[in-house]
């Protein structure tokens, strides 16, 4: 059972969208929110730091916090594990924050499935596939094979945006953080349904 004051902001796009760089544009301007660091198998990029990218374990420790049912949603990414723990989220939303996932397609189903009445899914993408491109190849993080499967998982994904609350092209930078932020802000007036349920049967007041 997750008590439910806070809310969910979920971002998915492919890998070279622009998330990282659009959370840092809007940082100042959403409320208190908490960023979940998901949990992932695999290895760390040049400049990735543990606790704050992410939670870099094995596969063994990461198959054991399946079993163990640590984890909100979890998902086999470009062939590595990646998963949302269930304890911080749980204590962010306990204290009313805005949580923001950047998760991809199949986890953004999972929690739609688990915390749907509280979340606000957006689609972040680049306006053309050969921008994409060009982006992941002046970020210079990864291989040209790392980035060859990037681009076959984006042709994937974009097929399932319409899974979103909202697309948000990441063109000019600016414009894309100004909806964005507007996005953000509107996740918050999101009810949870027990609370609507209770409002309904209080309206409901003639005897
Ligand atoms: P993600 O977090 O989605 O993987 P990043 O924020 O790391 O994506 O962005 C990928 C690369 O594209 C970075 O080098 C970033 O500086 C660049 N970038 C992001 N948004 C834009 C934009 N609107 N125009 C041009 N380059 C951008
Ligand atoms: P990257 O390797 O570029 O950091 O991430 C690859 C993909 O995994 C991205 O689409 C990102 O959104 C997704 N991802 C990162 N963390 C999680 C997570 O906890 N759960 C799920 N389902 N996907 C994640």
């Amino acid at each position: 059972m997750i008590e439910k004051n806070g809310v969910v902001l979920v971002l998915s796009g492919p890998s070279g969208a622009g998330k990282s760089s659009l959370i840092k544009k809007i940082d100042k301007d959403i409320g208190d929110y908490y960023f979940s660091i998901s949990t992932t198998t695999r290895a760390p990029r040049e400049g990735e730091v543990e606790g704050v990218h992410y939670h870099f374990v094995s596969k063994e420790s990461f198959i054991k916090d399946i079993e163990n049912d640590n984890f909100l949603e979890y998902a086999l990414v470009h062939g590595n594990y990646y998963g949302t723990s269930l304890r911080p989220v749980r204590d962010a939303l306990s204290l009313g924050k805005l949580v923001i996932f950047d998760i991809d397609v199949q986890g953004n189903m999972a929690v739609k499935n688990r915390l749907g009445d509280i979340t606000t899914s957006v689609f972040i993408t680049p306006p053309t596939l050969s921008e994409l491109k060009h982006r992941l190849e002046n970020r210079s993080t990864d291989s040209k094979e790392v980035i060859d499967g990037r681009i076959k998982m984006a042709t994937r994904e974009i097929q399932r945006t319409s899974e979103y609350d909202f697309v948000v092209v990441n063109d000019d930078l600016d414009t894309a953080a100004n909806v964005l932020r507007q996005i953000a802000i509107t996740a918050r007036l999101k009810i949870p349904n027990d609370r609507i349920n209770e409002f309904v049967q209080q309206w409901e007041d003639i005897e």
